[in-house]
């Protein structure tokens, strides 16, 4: 199942994605319709046909909860070890742009860098998982791109401040069910990034170093996750921070954010 929030002349509705178009599930965004308990039967429900454009798959998550180094070739790239343990950081809601939507370079840098990721979103409360529990929790996956600000990352040893500059991560365009993707809750897809044409990010998902399930269990020991409760898994090798030179998204570039079985996000680079 394909699932997916449009913008509507009435605000955002909640849909199921079908070839001949998009199927009304009575709720205001995916997010919502993921908080029932009876999601899983409305969600395959019949229901009015409604037109719109794509926003972000979730568009109020309660948490994004966000991975760094998490594929070992961008570990590498990047002048690090293997972890031991994830190194989790978080943005907020207002980063969140919708798959066609502009991302905004801000005025105050020259520094915006791709991160193509795999994201996932939790269907149900979660915490204290254990495998089963948290690979039961996982609703579907999506593509995220956690678009990254890197002057601002690096002015401090957090990162936070450089990770969710407004309007920056494209997060869609639809939300895959487990069941329909090779591996499940630990899917096997290859990933990537390309701008201007050039593929500058591919990897398979399967690389992970901490994968969907092994995230939802560590993240569930710290807290309860929430149904639209959205992760992003780590970026592979390939980031423009680390080519030499340097190459960052300018003014006018078109970001393109695929994982096959997934979709993909493609967005206009604009000057805020
Ligand atoms: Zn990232």
């Amino acid at each position: 199942m394909k699932l997916a929030t449009i913008r509507t002349s009435h605000g955002t509705r909640a849909v199921r994605v079908e070839e001949e178009g998009y199927v009304d599930l009575g709720a205001a965004d995916v997010g919502e319709l993921l908080a029932l308990d009876d999601w899983s039967d409305r969600a395959s429900a019949d229901g009015d046909r409604v037109q719109g454009d794509l926003a972000p798959v979730v568009p109020r998550p309660g948490k994004i909860i966000c991975v760094g180094l998490n594929y070992a070739p961008h570990i590498r790239e990047m002048g690090r070890e293997l972890p031991e343990h994830p190194t989790l950081f978080a943005k907020f809601t207002e980063a969140l742009i919708g798959p066609h939507d502009p991302v905004q370079l801000p005025a105050v840098s020259e520094a915006l860098d791709w991160e193509a990721e795999l994201a996932l979103v939790i269907g149900r409360p979660v915490r204290h998982a254990d495998e089963e529990a948290a690979s039961a929790a996982i609703a579907g996956f999506t593509v995220c791109n956690d678009v990254t600000i890197r002057d601002w990352q690096y002015r401090t040893k957090q990162w936070l401040q450089g990770k969710t500059f407004e309007a920056t991560t494209p997060l869609g365009p639809f939300l895959v069910t487990p069941d329909e993707l090779p591996g499940g809750t630990r899917p096997e897809l290859a990933i990537r990034t390309i701008v201007g044409g050039e593929k500058m990010q591919e990897a398979d998902t399967s690389e992970l170093v901490f994968d969907p399930v092994a995230l939802v269990t560590y993240a569930s020991t710290i807290l309860t996750l929430q149904p639209g409760d959205v992760i992003i898994t780590g970026t592979p090798g390939g980031v423009g921070h680390a080519r030499k030179p340097p190459r960052y998204l300018r003014d006018g570039d078109v970001l393109v954010t695929e994982i096959d079985g997934l979709g993909r996000c493609e967005n206009p680079v604009v000057r805020a």
